[in-house]
């Protein structure tokens, strides 16, 4: 089976030479897992030369927000659970609790094997469905087993409790990756969180071709028009932008930095008006074995383009669950 998969030089992988999954090969349709730029590389070329991009409608929609020209031609969304085929056996998007839109890839081939890529994930078994496969693919994106977050079970009340309590004295920055944001916005208002949002641009669009998608925010604003002005004036907002982008706020702001590569603590404080929480659209180590040890797959292939310390996890597989664990490319 696993002589049926290949993993090219930036992470592409290619299954049973049908399809090629989260990168390039020329003539081969495209699977675009979700719309994070390690799993977008060389899409422009695959507009061009391939018969077709296959993804979740609202993933296809984000790639057009973040730059991408992609020709509606070739365009191929599917909604979760819809199969479709492909010269040497069908193809199915499963859910992954990530960023909106996020799928997994599961591939039957007609010869009776199933191969399945997760791409990234958490929590799986309860809010990312593990799917059983003959080949599973992974990518150790914590393949290091000291890369834990204990505290994983119950970060999302850290994150609520801390904007409660900030928002109690003024307005809140939060400062995430394209996605996080979107998970954040849609946590916030699940614990009650009324405060209206203002979004920078690409937040708001991102967020409004969610909307369109079902996935409710509700009471967001753009930066910038009239009604937004109001509501910086009144004080009492939640405001979204990037991790890396500054943003110029009141004396009453604080900021909150969301990050996933911090372990020893659920959060800290950077300064008087700053601080980090242990935030990650990702699982952890034990997260990982979790999956593979649930999809009880024969062989496991880590994509070593997109992890970190894979030799590592492949060792930890091989050893503690007895899988035949191959290292590619
Ligand atoms: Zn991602």
């Amino acid at each position: 089976m696993v002589t049926a998969v290949a993993i090219n030089s930036h992470g592409g992988i290619t299954v049973s030479e049908s399809v090629v999954i989260d990168g390039h090969e020329d003539n081969l349709p495209r699977v675009v897992t979700h719309a994070h730029s390690d799993h977008t590389k060389y899409l422009s070329r695959s507009s061009r030369n391939s018969p077709m991009i296959i993804g979740t409608p609202i993933t296809l929609e984000w790639l057009k927000i973040l730059g991408f020209k992609l020709s509606d031609s070739v365009l191929q969304p599917i909604n979760y659970g819809e199969v479709l085929r492909l010269p040497s056996g069908t193809l199915r998007l499963e859910k992954a609790l990530h960023i909106p839109g996020t799928a997994q890839v599961v591939f039957d081939s007609d010869e009776g094997w199933r191969a399945v890529y997760t791409s990234d994930f958490k929590k799986p078994g309860s809010h990312t469905p593990v799917i059983s496969s003959d080949v599973l693919i992974i990518d150790a994106v914590y393949g290091n087993p000291e890369f834990r977050r204990d505290f994983d079970d119950y970060i999302e009340i850290v994150l609520v409790d801390l904007v409660k309590e900030l928002l109690a004295s003024g307005s809140v920055y939060i400062h995430g990756y394209h996605g996080k944001n979107q998970e954040v916005m849609m946590l916030l208002r699940s614990e009650g969180i009324d405060a209206p949002f203002i979004l920078d641009h690409k937040q708001y669009a991102l967020t409004r071709a969610m909307e369109h998608h079902g996935l409710r925010v509700r009471d967001y604003h753009h930066v910038g028009t009239e009604e937004a002005d109001e509501i910086m004036r009144d004080g009492w907002f939640v405001y979204f932008t990037h991790f890396f982008r500054r943003v110029e706020c009141d004396g009453f702001g604080t900021h909150v930095k969301l990050s996933g590569w911090e372990f020893k603590k659920p959060m800290r404080q950077l300064g008087r008006r700053w601080w980090l929480v242990a935030f990650s659209d990702h699982s952890d180590f034990q997260g990982l074995v979790d999956y593979v040890r649930l999809s009880r797959p024969k062989e496991v292939i880590v994509n070593c383009k997109r992890s970190t310390d894979g030799y590592l996890f492949a060792k930890y597989v091989e050893k503690k669950l007895g899988v035949k664990t191959y290292l590619l490319p």
